[in-house]
């Protein structure tokens, strides 16, 4: 589905990532590892188009989306959730939503029948719908952040750290969220520090380190690695 081919990504003289390969397939879901300042996200804003790559192509399902920008690449089916939330503090849950539909906007019927599901997915954020988004606990907007991506309709989430800054039980539950979108079929790329959670709803992992890939495998090979000595502690 996804395909990365030697991307490279630099800020001046910075070479965050140094040329990686990966792909991800139909409904899987990738966790990328690696300590703070590996490039994990560098890789993602790459693929969503927000940071430009030095070098390295993207392909989604056979389309080639190298250098594209970041409305042709959501336009494609890529939707991204990053570090930040950035969910609109003085907008309603509901208005932070409809703003997640814009590729759709001529399908208001289409889009009620999403925000229903989102609703009914999300409870929180239904009895919150009419709520500034920026009264909303953490975990709740980090809720308003997936389901505002959700509503672009994508094949592919890239979500960068959803658990950080939530409390375990919170976190748990975003967990358990991840991993039900992945059992309908989205393809997903995680970026997660919470490594252990990560690897158990994960199917596949990535560990990065000063910009390259020093191990992959299906998440319970990698789960065997002593990765917090060699690859997750301070570089
Ligand atoms: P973190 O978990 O801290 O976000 P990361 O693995 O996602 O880490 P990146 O944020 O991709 O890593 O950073 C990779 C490298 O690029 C680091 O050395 C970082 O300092 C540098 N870097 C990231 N963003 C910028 C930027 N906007 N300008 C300059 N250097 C940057």
């Amino acid at each position: 589905m996804l395909e990365v081919q030697g991307l490279q990504v630099s800020y001046g003289a910075v070479k965050a990532v140094r040329g990686i390969h990966f792909h991800l397939k139909a409904g899987e879901l990738l966790c990328l590892l690696g300590a703070n300042g590996a490039g994990k996200s560098s890789t993602l804003k790459a693929i969503a188009g927000v940071q430009k790559a030095s070098n390295g192509s993207l392909w989604l399902d056979g389309q080639d989306l190298s250098g594209a920008r970041p409305e042709q690449i959501a336009r494609a089916g890529i939707a991204v959730v990053p570090e930040t939330r950035d969910v609109f503090p003085d907008m309603s849950v509901l208005e932070n939503l409809q703003l997640g539909a814009w590729l759709h906007r001529r399908d208001t019927a289409g889009n009620k029948v999403r925000l229903e599901e989102l609703y009914a997915r999300f409870p929180p954020l239904a009895q919150r719908r009419h709520q500034a988004a920026g009264t909303l606990s953490g975990g709740e907007q980090q809720m308003l952040s997936i389901a505002r991506a959700l509503m672009s309709r994508p094949r592919l989430l890239l979500l960068d750290e959803p658990s950080l800054g939530l409390a375990p039980a919170i976190s748990q539950q975003i967990f358990a969220l991840i991993a039900q979108l992945k059992s309908q079929g989205l393809g997903i790329l995680l970026i997660e520090q919470n490594v252990q959670q990560a690897l158990q709803i994960a199917d596949r992992a990535l560990v990065m380190r000063l910009g390259q890939i020093v191990l992959q495998g299906t998440a319970a090979e990698v789960a065997q690695q002593n990765l917090s000595a060699q690859y997750l502690g301070e570089q």
